[in-house]
């Protein structure tokens, strides 16, 4: 059921308490294409199947993988030769890719076609004589992956817009910038405006960076701010995409929680709380969701209504390796 945003109770009726669920929510295309990788993986390669890195960031999908048989690594030395391996949603960078080939493992590439084409971009733009300012945050594998696909030096990373006037660049030099895809809209709005004033020249994205999931679920939770004073955010707390959506949701006037599941609910965030708005990350599957639906159920709110604000069609096909007939 659809409804529009506005909560209340009939006068002098007992309050309705409701749960408001932000659509689209959850699971994207490339953490579905990367989940049904491994899949596939086990039921073509059989157990073990080594991923290297969480495949997408959230610990319960993690679990149920290495449950069927996976088996998570953080580097390649970790994996013995000629097994499979699958790298993660998040891409990885091209000293990866030749240690996996010099090592002679079987490599089942599960990047998210969108991260792979921010990876095209930097070295289109490398090859083209640009250096490329990257907009991220240091430390996450998608950064990492990204940054590596050229020789060090040739991508710069700025996380902030207090970064761009540290940048060493002459206002002439060319340049060009891409960004993360996980990444809030409004945050990175205001550093490519800082970027663009300062090196009017610098080459953007012909279709812009973050990915269209991150920009609904950002949408569907400032909605879900508007009319609800708290939201529950489902996702782990290594998942970029769900950070910023709690940071969208307390921006926009509402307490917001980041839950992994129902059990994290603390009932005393909900004190005279009608309306609550629920949402989950790219990497949260809805099992989560029913549950934390369930719980608040148990805890007064019964009506439950879904708050639409984009459609979603998107899917992507899976490797060559796994299209093949086996
Ligand atoms: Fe791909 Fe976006 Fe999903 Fe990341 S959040 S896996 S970039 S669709």
């Amino acid at each position: 059921m659809t409804v529009a945003p506005e909560a209340g109770s009939e006068a002098g009726a007992a309050p309705r308490r409701r749960v408001l669920l932000a659509n689209p929510r959850g699971f994207c295309a490339g953490v579905d294409r990367a989940i049904e990788v491994v899949e596939q993986a086990l039921a073509r390669f059989g157990a073990p199947v080594f991923v290297r890195h969480e495949i997408v960031h959230n610990r319960h999908v993690v679990a149920r993988l290495r449950r069927m048989g996976a088996v998570f690594v953080e580097e390649l030395d970790q994996v013995p030769a000629g097994s499979v391996v699958i790298f993660s949603a998040h891409g990885v960078s091209r000293a990866v890719e030749e240690q996996a080939e010099r090592t002679g493992l079987q490599v089942i590439d599960a990047t998210c076609p969108l991260v792979t084409k921010v990876h095209r971009e930097i070295k289109r733009h490398v090859a083209a004589g640009r250096r490329v300012v990257l907009i991220g945050h240091r430390g996450h594998p998608e950064v990492e992956g990204a940054m590596g696909q050229v020789d060090a030096g040739a991508v710069v990373l700025i996380e902030g817009e207090e970064d761009v006037e540290a940048l060493p660049f002459a206002p002439e030099e060319p340049l060009a910038y891409v960004t993360q895809t996980t990444l809030s809209v409004d945050d990175t709005r205001a550093i490519i405006t800082a970027l663009a004033r300062r090196f009017p020249h610098i080459a953007a994205p012909k279709k812009e960076d973050i990915c269209y999931a991150t920009s609904n679920r950002q949408q569907a939770v400032k909605r879900l701010a508007a009319c609800c004073p708290v939201v529950l955010v489902i996702g782990s707390a290594n998942s970029s995409n769900s950070n910023r959506l709690r940071e969208v949701a307390e921006r926009n006037g509402a307490r917001g929680y980041l839950i992994d599941d129902a059990d994290a609910i603390r009932p005393e965030w909900l004190a005279g709380c009608d309306q609550v708005g629920v949402t989950a990350g790219a990497s949260a599957p809805e099992v989560l969701v029913d549950a934390v639906v369930d719980w608040l159920r148990r805890h007064g709110f019964s009506e439950v209504a879904e708050l639409e604000a984009a459609e979603e069609r998107i899917e992507f096909t899976l490797p060559a390796e796994l299209r093949a007939a086996g």
